[in-house]
């Protein structure tokens, strides 16, 4: 069931800003203005300035989603520590009903190519229910993430349309990106949103890109130029933090 239509394009990337174990490391402090992020692609996620929401890149707007259901658009000039963004054309669509997450998950394991290149997703649909969390502004000196994690704020809502959006990564990319499966979402009403811990779909349209390149841009603020990175061994706090 696999077509040659889930095979990257030459000429396009993933871009992200920073890198997981950045974050891990406790690396908060805003790096990119928001405008770099949502000039480099228009679908995407990320987290804001000082862990404060969840970013969500959909059709090139840029929204941050707080504790609590508050959700604003990010002004160009604020300040973004970790984001992850595509130019989305997927060459993969399909409408996909009845799924739990994890049958949603090993679904779209059986359909893409590979599981080492990376996938751009978007689920655009009516969900039974969905399970999100959102960070919570950290202030200096930071905290590593497993520990200000214990801060974030979780939610439920119940039945509902909404907009996932986000990437599969291959395991060996795990600390520079987030291996396996990475969502953010939006209610339709972009009224509510975060990082995606679980759901169950109802009915919905789901669009793939393969990507063959992924670029990453390193902060340049003094936080991460002078931060000690060796000797990390994130890989259990990222999966503890990414609910993966
Ligand atoms: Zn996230």
């Amino acid at each position: 069931m696999t077509g040659p239509s889930l095979r990257p394009r030459p000429g396009t990337a993933i871009q992200q800003f920073s890198f997981v174990d950045a974050l891990v490391a406790g690396l908060y402090e805003g790096a990119f203005r928001a405008a770099e992020v949502s000039a480099a692609g228009d679908l995407g996620l990320g987290c804001g300035d000082a862990l404060d929401g969840e970013l969500v890149l959909l059709d090139g707007v840029l929204r941050v989603c707080r504790a609590g259901g508050v959700v604003s658009e990010v002004a160009p000039d604020e300040l973004v520590p970790f984001a992850e963004v595509a130019r989305f054309e997927p060459s993969h669509s399909e409408t996909v009903a009845r799924m739990t997450e994890k049958q949603f998950e090993a679904h779209v394991e059986a359909l893409v190519p590979s599981a080492n290149l990376f996938y751009a997703l978007r689920l655009d649909g009516a969900f039974e229910w969905i399970q999100v969390r959102e960070a919570v502004k950290q202030s200096a000196p930071f905290r590593p993430l497993a520990e200000a994690a214990r801060d974030q704020h979780e939610d439920t809502v119940g039945a509902g349309r909404a907009t996932m959006v986000g990437f599969v990564g291959p395991d060996v990319f795990q600390g520079l990106s987030v291996a396996d499966f990475h969502l953010h979402v939006l209610d339709e009403a972009r009224a509510f949103g975060g990082h995606v811990l679980d759901f169950e779909i109802a009915e919905a349209t789901l669009q793939i890109q393969a990507f063959s390149a992924f670029t990453v841009r390193l902060p340049e603020v003094a936080s991460y130029l002078q931060a000690e990175l060796d000797d990390m061994d994130a890989d259990a706090a990222i999966r503890e933090v990414e609910g993966s």
